[in-house]
């Protein structure tokens, strides 16, 4: 798909779809969030998480990590809803 490094791992969040462990998958532009069986992703470009979902606090950075998943599985979710109605 991408010949530059990714980092994948492997959540405890089903995919809507099929039930898999739907995977997190990382490059240097994209973290995206998809099912490898049911060939549905969706993805947010870093800068945008950079923008929206992280806080700067004194001497720290904290990323919204359950807010950023939830946002990308409500999208996958409204993914899924779509190619059902379609089929
Ligand atoms: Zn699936």
């Amino acid at each position: 798909m991408v010949s530059e490094e990714t980092s994948k791992l492997e959540l405890s969040l089903k995919c809507p779809m099929c039930g898999s462990n739907l995977q997190l998958i990382e490059n240097s532009t994209y973290v995206i969030l998809g099912c490898p069986h049911c060939k549905i992703y969706t993805r947010m470009t870093k800068k945008h998480i950079y923008r929206n979902y992280i806080e700067y606090g004194g001497n720290y950075i904290h990323l919204k990590w359950a807010e950023l998943i939830k946002e990308l599985y409500i999208r996958i979710s409204g993914k899924a809803h779509q190619e059902s109605n379609e089929s």
